[in-house]
């Protein structure tokens, strides 16, 4: 098979050795070389415009990233073409460890400390176990559902919110939105930017966070109307915001948002691709396709992810 790789974020020498060792029978083809629009698979993360037009033999679409939202909202897309997202437990284990770190740097004050240590002051807060806390999550898919539960073995309360019934041991899933983000002292966003998630937090969801809480927005930039946002930090309602995910991205440099003094902002790095342990799932995903089967995880259009 024909499969090309096509992505301005992912770089294709770290991707070919890998993925070479499990089809070693198969083509590979860097954007803008696309061999003509002989390409049966097209890897995509992030694609320069156009990548996807053209593209008649099109089987599968892989996404090299776990959301989807460029590629569902290309207007090339070819129709009918099933879009594969990635799961990658590299990134499921990384995305682990960034929200577990964001949690206890609030829950332990330690954003506090580095603004007490900068200022020479000396000062113990009040402590808190992890079972005073709460820890709302927006999304019980494969991120959500995976740390939760560990937030839950560390001793966190965990409420969840997901589109469809879920049942995940130590997560009470049984909550609406508004419930979920009023019990929560920190909310953690994992949901896909779709339509319905668009500006979800906004001063009307996230001054239900309690009091002093904390947002960590490791989704997408867009799930956070940032000016409601820094108002509720303003107002001395939340304690912290940590935030990955920017629209545009990069952050521009005059953003009010690299100086705020009550936000923590990382460079979409919560969770990176990693081919070492992402290569064999693509791989599986394309030999679906040679065998005629129907590789897993297909993206859902009517649900936007
Ligand atoms: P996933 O497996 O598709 O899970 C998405 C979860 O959101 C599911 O539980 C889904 O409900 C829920 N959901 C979707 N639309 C909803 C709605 N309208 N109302 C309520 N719940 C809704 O996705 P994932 O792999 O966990 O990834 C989540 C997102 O994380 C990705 O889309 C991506 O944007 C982001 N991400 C960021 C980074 C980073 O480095 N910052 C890295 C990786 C991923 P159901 O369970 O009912 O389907």
């Amino acid at each position: 098979m024909n499969i090309l790789f096509a992505s301005t974020k992912e770089k294709g020498e770290f991707w070919f050795p890998l993925l070479k060792k499990h089809l070693p029978d198969d083509r590979f083809f860097e954007w803008p070389d696309n061999n003509g629009g002989d390409i049966d698979i097209a890897l995509v993360a992030t694609h320069p415009k156009g990548a996807l037009g053209g593209l008649n033999k099109l089987k599968l679409i892989q996404s090299l990233w776990m959301g989807v939202e460029n590629i569902v909202n290309d207007p090339d897309l070819p129709k009918g073409v099933p879009v594969a997202r990635l799961i990658d437990p590299g990134m499921v284990a990384a995305m682990t460890e960034t929200v577990i770190a964001y949690v206890i740097d609030w829950h332990r004050h330690f954003w506090c400390y580095r603004e007490f240590q900068k200022q020479r002051v000396w000062k113990r807060r009040k402590q808190y176990l992890a079972s005073d806390r709460t820890v709302g999550i927006l999304g019980l898919g494969e991120l959500g559902g995976t740390i939760g539960p560990k937030l839950a073995a560390l001793g966190f309360n965990v409420c969840g919110w997901s589109r469809t019934p879920k049942k995940i041991g130590g997560i009470d899933c049984s909550t609406t939105l508004e419930e979920v983000i009023s019990r929560s002292d920190a909310l953690v966003c994992l949901l896909p930017l779709t339509g319905k998630t668009r500006g979800i937090l906004n001063s009307k969801t996230l001054s239900l966070i309690r009091k002093n809480g904390c947002l960590i927005n490791v989704a997408r930039g867009g799930h956070v109307v940032v000016p409601d946002l820094i108002a509720l930090l303003d107002s001395g309602h939340l304690a912290q915001a940590y935030l990955d995910v920017f629209e545009p991205e990069p952050l521009p440099a005059d953003s009010p948002i690299w100086a705020h003094p009550k936000i923590t902002l990382t460079p979409h790095i919560a969770a990176l691709t990693e081919p070492r342990t992402s290569a064999g799932k693509v791989a599986q995903n394309i030999e679906c396709i040679r065998r005629g089967a129907k590789p897993p995880n297909l993206v859902d259009f009517a649900a936007g992810y």
